[in-house]
């Protein structure tokens, strides 16, 4: 049931996690098809914001046809209570309350933001600016009560979206920057997030100071200041507890807040690792860290980039493969400032585990991958393809090359087992392999297999660890 009468479509939270599809859109605002969007909350003297004001800069919803728009989303606010530090923290709530409004799709954040409306909701008289800026200042005055004053402006223009732009990129930095310096050691309290559970049940952020949330839109600082505004919200403290392996970032508090927030799903968290328990992925994540299996490395591509990622796969595909709150070796959402993190991947073997990423992103970071390494790293440019990627890599003296001769001896100890037969549609194992010991090494020593709709018969089955 809808909230407010005069409004021409329903709002209600069971309009989250709603998709439209492209066909049944009516306009999109932002998305990956234009370079200019962003969204940005301000926090502003009372004086300087005029309450419930609505504001459009270039053409409104009625005027625009069928295609993606540059697009800003400015939102300033006011209270007592109000600070800088709360900034992103309501800003991360554009996400929540846009999607309470039926047939307005929005998804990811910050500099990267996709709106979608819909056709169907375009017909029922959703058609302007002012209604959508109308439901915002509602939902946003009544579900933070600390926000006293609120005014909202919607831009279309592209130069105003691009000059915006700018400015935003700059905002989003100084944010990021305060954290950094603050070690996961020197807290007691991490905090968890369920915002994104509208679109995958089973995810639940762990935020530490260390490890940026998957968005790249909540800082720890960002994090205690929601929960301490807002204690019933989706932002909540986790007592850190033991630490049970400080290289892969495992600890009592955070397993336990994973598996009470999924429900029993997940029951174990690495916080610096992209194998074994990694932290779960909704959809949000600005990058995704991939497996390489060809080369033993990781390779990373964020959602801006359009290309075909050196395992011809492009981000698209391998964000399919990593979100939906699953735990999926070597499928890791990461947010770009997690890359700055003296513990990115770290139990991996951090960026000297990183053998591709593209130019754009590695230009971003370059300050904080280590000088010996940053240039071994291969871009579009060095290396369209996984065997051109090994070329490189060997040609640069990249650290994975020692890891490769590493593995080379201890598979020159390992005997040999007859290798199994595999036809189109079964698999046929000779006696040799049947009763000697299969021995799967992959990159960090684990693997998992799915067997889907399998029948499988044998005497005895072991299972070794192996160190
Ligand atoms: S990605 Fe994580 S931190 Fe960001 S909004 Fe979603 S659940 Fe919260």
């Amino acid at each position: 049931m809808s909230m407010f009468q005069d409004i021409p479509v329903e709002v209600s939270v069971i309009y989250e996690g709603q998709r439209i599809r492209w066909p049944d859109t009516h306009v999109e605002l932002g998305g990956p098809r234009v370079e200019h969007k962003f969204e940005l909350v301000r926090v502003k003297p009372l004086s300087e914001v005029e309450d419930g004001r609505i504001v459009i800069i270039g053409p409104d919803l009625k005027d625009m046809e069928k295609r993606s728009y540059p697009f800003g989303l400015y939102i300033e606010v006011a209270g007592s209570q109000l600070g800088e530090e709360l900034e992103g923290v309501i800003e991360r709530r554009i996400h929540e309350y846009c999607n309470y409004i039926e047939g307005f799709m929005h998804v990811n954040q910050r500099y990267d933001i996709q709106i979608r409306l819909s056709e169907k909701s375009y017909k029922k008289g959703l058609n302007s600016f002012q209604i959508i800026g109308k439901v915002l200042c509602r939902l946003f005055k009544s579900e933070l009560p600390i926000i006293e004053r609120i005014q909202i402006t919607f831009i279309t223009d592209p130069e105003k979206v691009a000059d915006m732009y700018r400015e935003a990129l700059g905002i989003y930095e100084k944010r990021d920057a305060r954290v950094r310096g603050l070690k996961d050691e020197d807290v007691s309290e991490f905090y968890g997030c369920n915002l994104c559970q509208s679109f995958a049940p089973t995810h639940s952020c762990i935020i530490t100071p260390q490890r940026y949330s998957n968005c790249g839109a909540i800082s720890w600082f960002d994090a205690r200041a929601s929960a301490m505004v807002d204690p019933k919200g989706p932002i909540f403290r986790i007592e850190k507890g033991d630490c049970l392996d400080p290289l892969k970032g495992e600890y009592t508090g955070t397993n336990d807040s994973i598996r009470k927030n999924t429900g029993g799903e997940i029951t174990r968290v690495w916080l610096y690792t992209a194998f074994g328990y990694p932290h779960t992925s909704c959809g949000c994540f600005e990058g995704v860290a991939f497996y390489i299996p060809e080369v033993d490395g990781l390779g990373i591509v964020h959602r801006g980039f359009r290309g075909p990622t050196v395992n011809g796969l492009p981000f698209s595909a391998l964000a399919d493969s990593t979100a939906g709150g699953r735990q999926i070796d070597g499928f890791h959402g990461i947010s770009i400032e997690y890359m700055r993190s003296k513990k990115f991947l770290q139990a991996d073997g951090g960026w000297k585990r990183i053998v591709w990423m593209p130019e754009a992103i590695k230009e971003r970071i370059k300050d904080f991958i280590p000088k010996d390494i940053v240039d071994k790293i291969a871009t579009e440019k060095d290396a369209s393809t996984v065997e051109e990627l090994r070329i490189f890599l060997e040609k640069g003296g990249h650290p994975i090359v020692e890891r490769w001769k590493e593995k080379e001896k201890e598979a020159e100890v390992r005997p040999r087992l007859a290798e199994p037969v595999v036809t189109e549609d079964k698999v046929e194992a000779p006696e040799a392999l049947l009763k000697g010991t299969i021995t799967t090494v992959a990159a960090p020593g684990t693997f998992r297999i799915v067997l889907k709709n399998a029948r499988i018969r044998a005497e005895k089955i072991t299972i070794k660890r192996l160190d």
